[in-house]
C-alpha cells in the first residue's frame, strides 16, 4: 500500500529505487559491498560466527551453576533454535548472495525483516521472542568481530555492485564518516530518521549530489527492505510503495531536472562576473583530496574549505600520523594546480565524533551537550602534539600548491594566541628539521557569535576570515543544527544572523582582509543576491552548487543589490519575500532546481 513520509529536504532532485535498510545495532556493524568472488567467504564467516555461537551457548548450559534460575537453560534453548532456524541464517545468506552484502550487514538486515514479523504477532509470548533474536544477532557480529580481528581483513570499502535496480539508503541515521563512505556506492539517494538540514550528514549527502531526505522520523521503521521509494529532495517527501501514475510523474521530474542541471553545466567555465563587472569568487568544500577533481570539474578557481577531519575518523582511535595528513594535503595541493586550497584544521566533536558514531548514540553515550563542548580548535589545543603535528603536515603540503590555513571556531583572544603560537612552533621545527614550507596565509572561521562582535581582534591576527553560517546560526539561535525536532526554527533569515554575517562583511571589507562565507548559505541560491548586497565577493560550496549560483551571479547588479540592503536588513521579519525588494521575483529570477 503506498503511503508518505515527510522529512526535511537536505540535497535536491528526484531519486527512485529500491530500500536498502540500514539497521542500528546495539554492535558496531560495518555496511559495504562485497565482490562475487567473496561471497563463498563471507558466507563461511557467517558459518563460523554460528558455529562459534553455538559451542558458546553449550559451553553456558553445560557450566551452569546449580542456583542458576530454572529458566535460563530453556532460554538457552531458545536462543540455540533460533540460531539454526533457517529464517536467520537461510535468509542472511540470500543477502549476502544476491546483494553481495557483507556478512554483518546482511545478518542485520534479516534481523530487521525478523523483528517486524515478531512485532505483528498476536501471541505475547511470541512477541517477546524478538529480544532473544537480537540477543543472539548480537553474539553473532560480536563473534564475526572477534573473527575479523583475528584474520585482519581490509577496511570495509564500497564496491561496485552488479544488482539490477536502482537502491537508495534507508537509516536511522548515518555517522558523517560512514556518509563519506557512500561516496562511490551506488546509492541514488538517501533518507534518515534524525538530522538536521545542515547536520553533516545532509552536508556529506549534499556533497554527494545525490536526492536525500534527513529528519524523517519514522521512515526506517515504517519502509521495509526492498520497498520501492521514491525520494523528493526538493521537498522533501518520501512516497513508498507509489502508484504506477505517481511513478511516471516524478520520473517525468527526474528527467527534467536532469535537462536543467546539464543546461546549467555549460556555465561552468563562463566567469563569474557580474552585470556590472564585480568578480566573484566561487570555490567549493571538500571532505577528501580526490574531491579536487570534482572541483575543476565545476569551474571552481580554489577550494575554500578542506574539511580535514574526515581523515581523522573511524580509525579505532588510532589519528592520521604527520606523513599521510602531508601526502593527503600535498595531493589536493597538486590536483589543484596552483589554485588555492584553504585546509581548516581538525574539526571534530558535535555531530562529528572521532568513532563511527550516530548523533542519537552520541546524544546517549554523552549526556552533556557536545555542541557546546570539547570541539574544534578546543579540542586542537587541548591535544598540543597532535595539533602541531597537523599544522606542520599543512606547511609542509605548502610548498606543493597554494595551501591556506583556517582555524575553526575561535572565540577568545587566548585562543588566537595559543593557535597563533602552536603555528610558530610548528615553523620553526620544520625550520630546524631543514624541511621546506612557505609562508602562508592563515584565517579564522567566524562561527560563534562572540567572534562575530569582536571581529577587529580578529582581523587584526589573520589575514582573512569565513564564515561558518551553519554553526553561526546554530550558536546565535541557541539550535542544535543536528536536531530535526526544533529544525523548524533553524533560520538563517532570522535578523540577528543576517546583521552578524553583514557585519562581518563590512568590517573585513573595511579592513581590506579576505571574507568568505563557506557554510551552506554560500551554495543556497535563496541567499545569493543578499550576500552580494553584502559585499560578498567569495562563496565557498559544493562543486554541484557551483552553476546554479553562478547563473544569479551573471544576472546581477551589485549597486543595486546593495542599495536595497537596508531595507532587508531593517526589517523585523526579513524572509525570501522581503528579499525580492532585492531583484525581480524569485520565480522569475531563477528556475534552477533546489
Ligand atoms: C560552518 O559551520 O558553517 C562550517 C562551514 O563548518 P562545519 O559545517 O564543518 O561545522
Ligand atoms: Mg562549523
Amino acid at each position: 500500500m503506498s503511503f508518505q513520509v515527510f522529512g526535511l529536504p537536505v540535497s535536491r532532485g528526484v531519486a527512485i529505487g529500491r530500500a536498502v535498510l540500514v539497521a542500528s545495532s546495539r554492535v558496531d556493524v560495518a555496511h559495504y559491498f562485497i565482490d562475487e568472488t567473496q561471497v563463498v567467504s563471507e558466507i563461511d564467516r557467517l558459518r563460523a560466527a554460528r558455529d562459534a555461537v553455538a559451542s558458546e551457548l553449550g559451553t553456558l548450559q553445560r557450566d551452569m551453576p546449580a542456583e542458576a534460575p530454572a529458566e535460563l537453560s530453556p532460554l538457552l534453548d531458545v536462543h540455540l533454535m533460533l540460531l539454526h532456524d533457517e529464517t536467520l541464517t537461510g535468509a542472511t545468506k540470500h543477502w549476502i548472495r544476491e546483494r553481495h552484502y557483507n556478512a554483518e550487514w546482511a545478518l542485520s538486515a534479516q534481523l530487521e525483516v525478523l523483528a517486524r514479523q515478531f512485532d505483528e504477532m498476536e501471541d505475547e509470548y511470541l512477541r517477546e521472542r524478538k529480544a532473544d533474536l537480537e540477543q543472539v544477532v548480537e553474539r553473532l557480529l560480536r563473534a564475526m568481530a572477534r573473527g575479523v580481528a583475528l584474520t585482519g581483513l581490509p577496511t570495509p570499502a564500497v564496491r561496485d555492485f552488479g544488482g539490477e535496480d536502482p537502491l537508495v539508503l534507508v537509516a536511522n541515521d548515518i555517522a558523517p564518516a560512514d556518509m563519506l563512505q557512500f561516496k562511490r556506492s551506488v546509492f541514488t539517494g538517501f533518507i534518515t530518521d534524525v538530522g538536521g538540514k545542515t547536520s553533516h550528514t545532509a552536508i556529506v549527502a549534499r556533497s554527494l549530489d545525490i536526492p536525500a531526505v534527513v529528519g524523517a522520523r519514522e521512515a526506517s521503521r515504517l519502509i521495509r527492505q526492498d520497498d520501492w521509494v521514491v525520494i523528493d529532495g526538493d521537498v522533501g517527501i518520501v512516497v513508498v510503495d507509489p502508484s504506477p501514475i505517481v511513478l511516471e510523474e516524478y520520473r517525468f521530474r527526474q528527467r527534467q531536472s536532469e535537462l536543467e542541471r546539464a543546461r546549467l553545466s555549460r556555465l561552468r567555465h563562463t566567469p563569474a562576473v557580474t552585470l556590472d563587472g564585480e568578480r566573484i569568487e566561487l570555490l567549493v568544500n571538500i571532505e577528501q583530496p580526490a574531491d579536487a577533481i570534482a572541483a575543476l570539474e565545476a569551474g571552481a578557481v580554489g577550494v575554500g574549505l578542506f574539511r580535514s577531519e574526515f581523515m581523522f575518523m573511524n580509525r579505532a582511535g588510532e589519528l592520521p600520523g604527520e606523513d599521510e595528513q602531508f601526502e593527503a594535503y600535498r595531493a589536493a595541493a597538486e590536483a589543484m594546480k596552483g589554485l588555492p586550497v584553504t585546509i581548516r584544521t581538525v574539526d571534530v566533536g558535535a555531530d562529528k565524533p572521532l568513532d563511527r558514531m550516530s548523533i542519537n548514540e552520541l546524544r546517549h553515550e554523552h549526556a552533556q551537550n557536545p555542541a557546546l563542548g570539547l570541539r574544534a580548535i578546543r579540542w586542537s589545543l587541548s591535544e598540543p602534539a597532535m595539533f602541531r603535528q597537523q599544522l606542520r603536515a599543512i606547511l609542509r603540503a605548502s610548498a606543493y600548491g597554494k595551501v591556506r590555513l583556517l582555524v575553526p571556531m575561535l572565540a577568545h583572544l587566548s585562543e588566537i594566541r595559543l593557535t597563533l603560537e602552536a603555528l610558530a612552533r610548528a615553523e620553526q621545527q620544520l625550520t630546524d628539521a631543514r624541511r621546506p614550507f612557505k609562508q602562508i596565509e592563515i584565517g579564522a572561521m567566524i562561527e560563534v557569535p562572540a567572534a562575530a562582535l569582536i571581529l577587529p581582534v580578529f582581523l587584526r591576527h589573520f589575514d582573512f576570515v569565513s564564515l561558518g553560517t551553519n554553526d553561526l546560526i546554530q550558536y546565535t539561535l541557541a539550535i542544535d543544527r543536528a536536531d530535526e525536532a526544533v529544525a523548524h526554527l533553524y533560520d538563517p533569515w532570522h535578523p540577528a544572523v543576517l546583521q552578524l554575517i553583514a557585519r562581518t562583511i563590512a568590517q573585513a571589507r573595511a579592513m581590506q582582509k579576505g571574507v568568505n562565507v563557506c557554510g551552506e548559505m554560500a551554495g543556497d541560491t535563496e541567499f545569493t543576491e543578499l550576500l552580494l548586497a553584502m559585499g560578498l565577493r567569495s562563496f565557498s560550496m559544493h562543486p554541484s552548487q557551483i552553476a546554479a549560483v553562478k547563473q544569479l551571479i551573471l544576472r546581477a547588479d551589485t549597486r543595486r543589490l546593495a542599495a536595497r540592503l537596508p531595507a532587508v536588513l531593517g526589517s523585523d521579519e526579513p524572509s525570501l519575500t522581503s528579499s525580492e525588494i532585492l531583484g525581480p521575483p524569485v520565480s522569475a529570477k531563477t528556475n534552477t532546481p533546489r
